[in-house]
């Protein structure tokens, strides 16, 4: 039976996405609800990528940011007036450096930075006189030049951040420092106004479950985003940063194509246990109703169950790529591996590319 197709909750806009070392292309979203303006407000999710950035894009693409139906256009620093909230996985320089250097400079009213403590007390040790004059502060009362310092607690509620969005923030594994595991975040970012609620997920920089020194984490968002998949949420945007067969003691706290597509069965083999153990292409066959016990599901029983998901990979680190081949980009290689295993996994998953520029709808 035909369905009548929901309109989106979201706009957004790649300001960047790449994982470095390109300064030109770092992770950078404008999110905004679907039926508002601009202008009405934006929270800028992850900041490496800015401003500069912007103003290059939009003197490519001057539509990039037009509302519908208007003719005016918007300047980079107007865009970046309006944000009301700046939404933070980590205090890595590739997703902060843009807020830093335009803090100063920042127009419109006072933002608040929402982010874990560990990397608001990172921050602190940016904003403190010495790398950067201090324009960030916990007091609600205190300047209004001065950036929000703004908790996100990982308690497993929501958070409105926005007035029509609010944010559920859940802790996942980056790698490992000398003084212990290193968290980054991912975001369930849930529109309150869409009538079904609809929502989307993004990762932090994240490393494999699999290979993880610490406790596993990411099992845990995949525990929270199976039972909506795929009504209320159909959209992710996870990293892999490196080309496929990179040595687990080379990922630095990152994926490579194998664990994505590893972690994207871990996500399936949720979704297929919130069904009830029935999958598309199990649900003709009937089923003796018995205790229910937590089995990995068969490849055949996780065939089509992530079918109506769309994975946008970010985070493509530049690396060297093979020069026999043809001349392209690590993103592309990257993507096309990423494709190629999903599709021999048969999950019915859909992987695409989040490019610089582009205006994506959710
Ligand atoms: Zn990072
Ligand atoms: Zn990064």
């Amino acid at each position: 039976m035909a369905q009548a197709v929901p309109e989106p909750a979201f706009d957004l806009v790649v300001v960047g996405s790449g994982g470095g070392p390109n300064e030109d292309d770092l992770s950078g979203y404008l999110l905004k609800p679907y039926n508002q303006n601009w202008d009405g407000g934006i929270v800028a999710l992850e900041a490496g990528s800015g401003v500069g950035t912007l103003r290059r894009l939009v003197g490519l693409q001057p539509e990039l940011l037009q509302d519908p139906g208007e003719t005016r256009t918007y300047s980079a620093s107007q865009v970046y007036s309006f944000v009301r909230c700046f939404l933070i996985t980590h205090a890595h320089l590739d997703h902060i450096s843009s807020l830093v250097l335009s803090t100063g400079s920042l127009g419109g009213l006072r933002k608040r930075i929402y982010a874990n403590t560990e990397t608001l007390e990172a921050l602190e040790g940016v904003y403190n006189w010495k790398l950067w004059p201090n324009l960030a502060s916990y007091d609600e009362n205190d300047e209004d030049y001065k950036l929000l310092y703004s908790p996100l607690v990982p308690n497993g509620k929501y958070h409105t951040i926005f007035p029509d969005i609010s944010v559920q923030a859940v802790p996942i594994n980056h790698g490992i420092t000398e003084s212990g595991p290193y968290t980054s975040t991912a975001f369930f970012i849930r529109s309150n106004s869409h009538p079904s609620k609809r929502e989307f997920l993004f990762f932090g920089d994240v490393e494999p479950d699999s290979v993880t020194s610490s406790t596993p984490k990411t099992i845990n968002v995949w525990r929270k985003a199976a039972p909506m998949i795929p009504n209320t949420l159909s959209t992710i945007f996870i990293e892999c940063s490196w080309l496929s067969g990179r040595e687990d003691e080379m990922l630095y706290g990152h994926l490579t194509p194998e664990h994505l597509r590893d972690e994207l069965i871990a996500l399936a083999t949720e979704v297929y246990h919130s069904r009830g153990g029935e999958s598309s292409a199990s649900t003709s066959r009937l089923r003796p109703q018995r205790k229910r016990q937590k089995r990995n599901p068969s490849s055949d029983e996780l065939r089509g169950v992530l079918t109506g998901v769309r994975v946008y990979i970010i985070h493509c680190k530049d690396q060297p790529i093979p020069l026999d081949g043809p001349p392209t980009s690590a993103r592309e290689i990257i993507v096309g591996q990423v494709r190629s295993l999903v599709q021999a996994a048969e999950l019915g998953a859909e992987i695409l590319s989040a490019d610089q520029g582009m205006h994506i709808t959710i």
